[in-house]
């Protein structure tokens, strides 16, 4: 945790956020969900004693999903209650397609007790569309990403540059008519259409990357004025996250490196 504070305060000196995640996923085990539930509240609790520019993005799947959807729903009101204390934000990740609904059922039950709350889309998912759609009238706040998770080609775009069209379809949904979403991507087509979009419609929106991937060009955003925040994940369970930046880019074993945080 200590490491992931300290980056967050270097990403700060370049006037951007961080979004801090604590590794491990797929809990079954009430031990690790509490842990990991107290370690959430205790991140919080630092990030407001040291005043820093960063919030926090769990994962349904360690606070408790794999074992009941209520334990989960308890489990993340208790870092609600801490972060509704503190005003900070709250992101929740989307996990693979067998946890979308209720994901969801659950984020939208938090949006009820508190508007900052946001949540992870994926637009290699079909369904998608509706959902973001549905979830903004709500007052969501989204992040679009392409989509982690390899899912089943009845459900999902299976090619990559057919999720990158819904991804640029989505992109105009929430700049003609949206404000709290964050675009979620490395990929540099998106991210100048987001540029040349915001020019048009004036918007509350922000850019997020992952550690380790284009900080130079998040530095670039930043300076310029727009809102970035570092997804930074830290802690000794690293190898799901490790594989799936892995399967995205092959080749950089180097890069996939400076994606975690080190001790
Ligand atoms: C802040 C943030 C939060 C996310 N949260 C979730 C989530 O909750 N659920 C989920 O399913 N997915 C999540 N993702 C991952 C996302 O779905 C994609 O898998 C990932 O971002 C790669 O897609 P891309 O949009 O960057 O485009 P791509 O088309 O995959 O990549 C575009 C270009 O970016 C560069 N690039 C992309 N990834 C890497 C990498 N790992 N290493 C080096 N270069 C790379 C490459 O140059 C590549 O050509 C998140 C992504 C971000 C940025």
């Amino acid at each position: 945790m200590e490491d992931a504070l300290k980056r967050a305060g270097e990403l700060n000196k370049l006037k951007i956020g961080a979004i801090l995640n604590i590794l491990g996923e797929h809990y079954e085990d009430r031990k690790s969900i509490e842990e990991t539930v107290a370690e959430y509240i205790e991140l919080i609790r630092a990030i407001t004693d040291r005043g820093l520019d960063a919030s926090i993005s769990i994962k349904l799947s360690q606070c408790g999903l794999m074992i009941d959807e209520d334990y989960c729903r308890k489990n993340v009101e208790k870092i609600l209650a801490k972060v509704k204390e503190t005003g900070n934000y709250l992101w929740m990740d989307m996990e693979s397609s067998k946890y979308t609904d209720a994901t969801i059922r659950i984020y939208e039950h938090c949006l009820k007790l508190y508007p900052r709350v946001g949540l992870a889309v994926q637009t290699n998912l079909k369904r998608t569309e509706a959902d973001v759609r549905r979830l903004m009238k709500e007052g969501g706040m989204v992040r679009l990403t392409k989509g982690a998770y390899k899912e089943d080609p009845a459900i999902s775009y299976p090619k990559r540059s057919d999720t990158t069209v819904n991804f640029s379809k989505m992109l105009r949904y929430l700049f003609e008519e949206c404000d709290n979403f964050a675009v979620a991507t490395h990929d540099i087509d998106m991210i100048n259409e987001s540029l040349e979009l915001g020019k048009k419609h004036d918007r509350k929106f922000e850019f997020q990357m992952l550690q380790g991937v284009r900080e130079k060009l998040a530095a670039e955003l930043a300076g310029q004025g727009y809102r970035v925040n570092e997804y930074v994940p830290y802690g000794p369970r690293w190898l799901a996250y490790f594989t799936r930046r892995l399967k995205e880019k092959p080749g950089n074993i180097i890069t996939m490196f400076r994606s975690l945080v080190s001790g």
